[in-house]
């Protein structure tokens, strides 16, 4: 670890934040910030990414920036120690994936497999938006354009990230050394490399509609656990339950820290002796699923809380995404001009060009 890690990740605002995201990448940033350990931390909220399969709801991405920031503020992200920008505001961002464009083979974006299960989740499949389809390369743009040198993320953006190394290594070997590879930084924690919705799909994800938001009301969080999916063949209290795809398992996973035993179920020492009896039998589901929600209680509340705070002074969130955006745009311009430079369509800023043209088609007079 070096203060010279450059930090970036971004959301779609395409709804407010979930645990998902909390466990996946959110709840990491905060960590990373506190640790101070960074020259620069990017967050950004991907409005032009959301567009690309969202362009006849614009009003969905407009007003679901504020909840991103909201959330984002709410977990604890300090706009004095991270960049938090729109997308969108930086134009070098649209620039640096046009060139990135010759880079990839369309053959080599088909083969992504996240973008692969997206397109058919949305029921694209003959008529692929040419801007999601790419995405890939603009999420390449996005963090190369920032030099990021970690990005933490969930698994789904594995093969982004790998995307993006390519065109780094690409770009580099035929217009030398200028772009910064990127490392993803995946969750420790297996449950949250990809949390399940709580319908027991792969993926909690805001499209699927199966989500617990962060800025839930505490009833809303209650009664989303306890209609959670478990494992449908542990229907009375005595048969032997299962833990694999067990949504409500998966989540004892991602969130459960051993004094949550002490504090709301201590007649259990830890989660492998609640797995064991859960599984041997006799231990019902409503026990374990509202040993669930008090852990998920605990956490969000303060996270609602502070969301409450911001959401008194709207106009001031604008403002901190304003300052986020001009500071934002200063470094992607800098990136720009060196790729521009290196690419060699930097025509008026090379004195030296503009003095040899002039001396070759003297010497032809
Ligand atoms: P959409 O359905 O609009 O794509 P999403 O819920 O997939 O939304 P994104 O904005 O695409 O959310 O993802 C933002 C970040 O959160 C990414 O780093 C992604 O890896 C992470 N993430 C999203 N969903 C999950 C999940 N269920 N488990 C772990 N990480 C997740
Ligand atoms: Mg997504």
């Amino acid at each position: 670890m070096s203060k010279e890690k450059v930090i970036l990740t971004g959301d779609r605002p395409t709804g407010r934040l979930h645990i998902g995201h909390y466990v996946g990448s959110l709840r990491r940033r905060v960590e990373l910030q506190q640790a101070a350990d960074y020259k620069q931390m990017f967050v950004f909220i991907a409005d032009a990414q959301a567009l690309t399969d969202n362009i006849d709801n614009p009003e969905k991405v407009r007003q679901n920036v504020i909840e991103v920031a909201l959330d984002y503020l709410a977990c604890g992200l300090d706009p004095e120690k991270v960049t938090i920008f729109i997308q969108s505001q930086i134009p070098e961002l649209c620039e640096l994936s046009f060139y990135f464009m010759d880079l990839v083979s369309v053959s080599r974006l088909q083969r992504n497999p996240t973008v692969k299960t997206e397109i058919q989740m949305r029921g694209f499949e003959g008529s692929i938006p040419v801007g999601f389809f790419t995405y890939p390369i603009s999420q390449a743009a996005d963090i190369t354009a920032f030099r990021a040198t970690t990005v933490p993320v969930g698994e789904d953006q594995k093969p982004m990230l790998e995307q993006a190394n390519e065109i780094v290594r690409r770009f580099n070997y035929i217009y030398g050394d200028t772009l910064v590879e990127p490392q993803i930084l995946l969750p420790d924690n297996a449950a949250c490399l990809r949390l399940p919705g709580t319908d027991g799909k792969a993926k909690m994800s805001k499209s699927l509609g199966n989500c617990i938001y962060l800025a839930e009301t505490a009833d809303e969080v209650q009664k989303k656990v306890m209609s959670m999916y478990t494992d449908p063949l542990h229907v009375h209290v005595q048969d032997p339950g299962h833990l694999e795809g067990n949504t409500v398992f998966t989540y004892l996973d991602a969130f459960c820290r051993p004094e949550h035993f002490e504090r709301y179920l201590p007649d259990y020492p830890n989660l492998d002796e609640l797995k064991a009896h859960y599984t041997r039998g006799g231990l019902g589901d409503m026990k374990v699923k509202r040993f669930l929600n008090n852990i998920l209680q605990e956490e969000l509340e303060p996270i609602r809380q502070r969301r409450k705070m911001f959401e008194k002074d709207i106009p001031a969130v604008y403002d901190m995404l304003r300052k986020g955006c001009e500071n934002a745009r200063e470094v992607a311009a800098q990136t720009l001009a060196d790729v521009r430079r290196a690419m060699k369509i930097d025509y008026f800023s090379d004195a030296q060009l503009i003095a040899e043209q002039a001396a070759r088609f003297a010497a032809e007079q």
